[in-house]
């Protein structure tokens, strides 16, 4: 399997968990149920206009999160200094704070509309789909809409909702070569919005786990490799708990609904990388087990989005059904994103 094919099946393994999910995002299990069957939501549920599985909030901004990766690496290549963080992936999150409010925070950024150098084959806001509305997380447009970037020594708020975790994957395909590298890109990216530890160090967890699935380590050696860097920053101790449960409950004899539901219910980043771990340990096929991501009581669409991520860069595209993956929306954006990606991964 090529690091080409696994870039391209965690993306759109995210892609194809969240659109999954989104239709049942506020639904409860038992809602679920009655609506779809005893055995919940099994298939992409297709919009009546555009005849596609619309994608939410998770794969809109794990693509601007992508984008701004290659935004971030020509810069730093030009400049020589910068970070990730700061030299491309905030710009691109204000793009998408504009994408979902026609507004930015201060009208010193109006130059980020226009065309970029590292656009040199189109700009992803020529993409009308990304200017829908998909139940975007609240902190993540008030922390963009403040005006001022989060760090990790600078928390601009109490925040550990799952909205850093969810858009993180590309980090991990990115930088795969240096894990500990992966996972500190990660934290300050989620970071920038996400001021509890718990909502950052998720995510330099879940990079690591991407990173090391690309590294050609099994998903329960990718996760101890993400635990043992995920020790050495401070309070970690929540996050930490959270995957020794996942991993703990995987090999138990427990059913997966009462698993999922001792893992939490996902709003929090560490429950939803904890329960997305979870269904791709328990469930080693790729359609079951983002079945089994999406249908429980809490933030289906984002434990979708991380579990497919997961599922995709362990398996590659081979085991992404081929009628999913041409149902989901804006499937030749990601695979475009996907390969720009790659191609300035070959340029590191
Ligand atoms: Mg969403």
């Amino acid at each position: 399997m090529s690091k080409k094919d696994l870039f391209m099946a965690s993306l759109l393994g995210g892609a194809i968990g969240d659109a999954l999910g989104y239709t049942v995002e506020f639904m409860k299990l038992d809602e679920i149920k009655a609506k779809f069957g005893e055995d919940g939501i099994t298939d992409l549920e297709l919009n009546p206009y555009s005849g596609k599985a619309l994608i939410s909030d998770d794969t809109q901004m794990t693509l601007f999160t992508a984008d701004g990766l290659i935004w971030a690496f020509d810069r730093m290549r030009e400049r020589g200094i910068g970070s990730y963080a700061g030299s491309g992936i905030y710009q691109s999150y204000l793009r998408w704070l504009y994408t979902q409010t026609k507004s930015l925070p201060d009208e010193h950024y109006d130059w980020l509309l226009d065309p970029q150098p590292h656009e040199d084959k189109g700009s992803i806001l020529a993409h009308k789909e990304l200017f829908s509305a998909r139940a975007p997380g609240n902190t993540c447009l008030s922390a963009l809409g403040s005006n001022k970037m989060g760090t990790m020594e600078r928390p601009i708020n109490d925040s550990k909702g799952c909205g850093g975790v969810m858009r993180v994957a590309p980090v991990g395909l990115f930088l795969h070569r240096n894990p500990e590298q992966a996972f500190k890109v990660a934290a300050e990216v989620a970071a920038i919005t996400h001021g509890h530890p718990s909502g950052y160090l998720s995510s330099g967890a879940l990079a690591v786990i991407i990173a090391e699935l690309l590294n050609g380590k099994n998903i329960t050696e990718s996760t101890n490799s993400a635990m043992m860097i995920l020790k050495e920053y401070p309070q970690h101790d929540e996050t930490l708990k959270a995957l020794e449960n996942a991993i703990q409950l995987a090999s138990s004899g427990e059913s997966p609904e009462i698993a999922i539901s001792k893992l939490g219910q996902g709003w929090v980043a560490e429950e939803a990388l904890a329960i997305s771990l979870y269904c791709a340990l328990k469930e080693p096929d790729f359609k079951k087990a983002l079945i089994l991501a999406v249908n429980h009581d809490g933030d289906s669409d984002s434990t979708g989005a991380i579990c497919g991520n997961i599922l995709g860069a362990s398996y590659g595209l081979e085991v992404v059904p081929e009628q999913w993956a041409n149902q989901v929306e804006l499937k030749e954006l990601i695979a475009e994103v996907g390969s720009r990606l790659y191609d300035r991964y070959m340029k590191m």
